[in-house]
């Protein structure tokens, strides 16, 4: 019969990828049992809002399952006390060369701003692998940017993608009202958690960040700029295959603080046929190649109304030429959404992710059309 020794030195090869030791050295695992050809044991994490808590469990039930005569495991994931947490940054820093003393200098928001070049990746980022970062835009407030981000954030999560949203409109930050989100984020030893939506979207906002989300927040731009940088390098976001930034409106200094401190790879607009849809779009290009990132499409939000009596279909803001618009600049139209009550609604009410529209759906299945996949290992982001 299979013994506990056996187990155990199987699990040596189970590496925490933050600690970077093996699992057995940080005593992560407890309670080893053995009945004839089944072994049951406690996988101990030092939060069980780890986001590799599904990664590590797996390995540690492969490791256990490979053994010879093992036919059945059961790995039960515990929370650590936090003297056992103390204890396994300890162990872990006492064998890496970086000194020994257990303390565990947790990630704060005030980091300071190396240059580019510089950048040593921050431990939350190493945790963190990021397929795609995508912008969402518009030129001014008000045009439905934050709700298309939503939606398009809830359709990928339908879809099975693991989604993230960073709230970047620093200002006017709306995305966690979206989702009914309140509450202040919370700090883990390994960095910032996000909140996470019924449906499983991370989500962070400095919204999420101050005692009174009424507060004005006021900025300089030097203070935006650190601000990013740590919602960037700070968040342990977890493993994830789209996150989609909530830009602040305008091509102004604001956005370009976005695209300079974030690998954004890039850029989708929202607009209404209220605007002047041909300076918006040429604005957007100009900047998207000055700032070398590309302008994946448009989406025209508020385009129509249906009428719920009639079913015709009202252009209450006049008609559109986004299309005459975005074939000149060569652009694709992502599609065209209607105004509709039931989503100001749910709006409204944090509520939407209830909303479904295949409209929405089109959009987001077009905009994994337009980003090139591969293996591409880009600044910052790294490809699953
Ligand atoms: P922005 O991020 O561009 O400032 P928001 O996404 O916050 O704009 O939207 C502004 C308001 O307009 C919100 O109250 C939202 O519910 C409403 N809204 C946006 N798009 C639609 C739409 N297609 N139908 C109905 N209401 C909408």
């Amino acid at each position: 019969m299979i013994t506990v020794d056996e187990v155990r030195n199987a699990l040596r090869r189970v590496v925490d990828p933050e600690l970077h030791r093996n699992v057995i050295d940080l005593h992560m695992i407890h309670d080893v049992q053995i009945e004839g050809d089944s072994v049951h044991l406690k996988l101990a994490l030092t939060t069980l809002e780890c986001p590799l808590l599904d990664t590590l469990s797996e390995q540690v039930h492969a490791a256990v399952a490979a053994l010879p005569g093992v036919q059945h495991v059961a790995v039960e994931v515990v929370e650590m006390s936090s003297e056992e947490v103390a204890a396994a940054y300890a162990r872990a820093t006492s064998g890496n060369g970086q000194g020994g003393n257990g303390q565990h200098a947790a990630p704060t928001f005030s980091v300071s701003s190396p240059a580019k070049g510089a950048e040593v990746v921050s431990l939350p980022r190493q945790l963190s692998p990021i397929s795609h970062l995508i912008g969402v835009t518009s030129g001014k407030g008000g045009v439905g940017k934050s709700v298309v981000t939503a939606m398009l954030a809830a359709s990928m999560r339908r879809q099975g993608f693991r989604v993230g949203i960073l709230d970047a409109d620093i200002t006017g930050a709306s995305i966690p009202k979206l989702f009914g989100l309140s509450g202040n984020l919370k700090q883990i030893p390994e960095g910032i958690l996000p909140h996470q939506t019924s449906g499983g979207i991370r989500i962070v906002s400095t919204n999420l960040m101050l005692h009174n989300p009424d507060d004005p927040v006021v900025y300089r731009g030097s203070m935006i700029a650190q601000l990013l940088q740590s919602l960037w390098k700070d968040v342990v976001w977890g493993p994830l295959d789209y996150l989609l930034i909530d830009f602040p409106p305008g091509t102004s200094d604001a956005q370009m603080t976005v695209m300079t401190e974030l690998p954004v790879e890039g850029l989708i607009m929202v607009t209404t046929p209220q605007e002047l849809a041909g300076l918006i779009v040429r604005k957007a290009v100009r900047m998207s190649q000055e700032m070398h990132v590309a302008l994946l499409g448009i989406v025209e939000n508020m385009s129509y109304f249906v009428c719920p009596d009639t079913g015709s279909r009202q252009e209450i803001f006049g008609p559109s030429h986004i299309e005459a618009v975005t074939s000149l600049a060569k652009v694709p139209l992502l599609g065209q959404l209607p105004l509709d009550p039931q989503l100001s609604l749910l709006s409204d009410a944090g509520e939407i992710e209830k909303y479904q529209f295949p409209l929405v759906d089109n959009i987001a299945t077009a905009l994994q059309q337009l980003i090139p996949h591969g293996d591409e290992k880009r600044d910052g982001v790294v490809a699953l």
